[in-house]
């Protein structure tokens, strides 16, 4: 008994983006489930999460890119830099109040490693959304999280 409290005290978590672990949590009310994923979770080893869901966004949303940079950009909170939904409405506040819960999590279980959705303008981790081209950057969560040694793998 007091070994297996051991195990579940100390074992290693890691967090996923929720869309990967099959909710629906993506701007128009879907996921991008992948079976791995999911049975991380259901194993106890990851913690789902939403960003933007976190930073106070409804779903479904209006999908959001980015305007004059990336994540890292927004998060450093370079001048002229936005998070734009498709309605034209400024989600820049949404997005880095995201990354700042997220971040919050991480540190409450100790997490060193997060499996964030590629593309994505929150967990996007090699490619994302700026002035309407698919282009090199991150999403501001993944910039948030890594500027906290955690380590990132993307996934599609
Ligand atoms: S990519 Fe990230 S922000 Fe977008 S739905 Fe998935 S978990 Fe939420």
């Amino acid at each position: 008994m007091i070994f297996s409290y051991t195990m579940i005290k100390y074992r290693q978590m890691i967090i996923v983006s929720a869309c990967l672990a099959g909710m629906n949590t993506r701007y128009d009310g879907t996921n991008c489930g992948h079976p791995e994923i999911i049975e991380l979770v259901a194993s106890g080893k990851a913690i789902p999460l939403c960003p933007e869901q976190l930073g106070g966004l409804p779903t479904p949303r209006p999908a959001i890119s980015f305007v004059d940079g990336d994540g890292n950009e927004l998060i450093k909170e370079t001048i002229g830099v936005r998070a734009i939904g498709a309605d034209g409405v400024d989600y820049s506040k949404n997005l880095i109040n995201g990354a700042m819960e997220t971040l919050r999590i991480a540190r409450m279980f100790n997490i060193k490693k997060a499996i964030m959705k590629e593309g994505s303008p929150s967990c996007g981790v090699f490619r994302v959304w700026v002035n309407s081209r698919k282009v090199e950057g991150c999403g501001a969560t993944t910039a948030l999280l890594k500027k906290n040694t955690i380590m990132i793998e993307a996934m599609e």
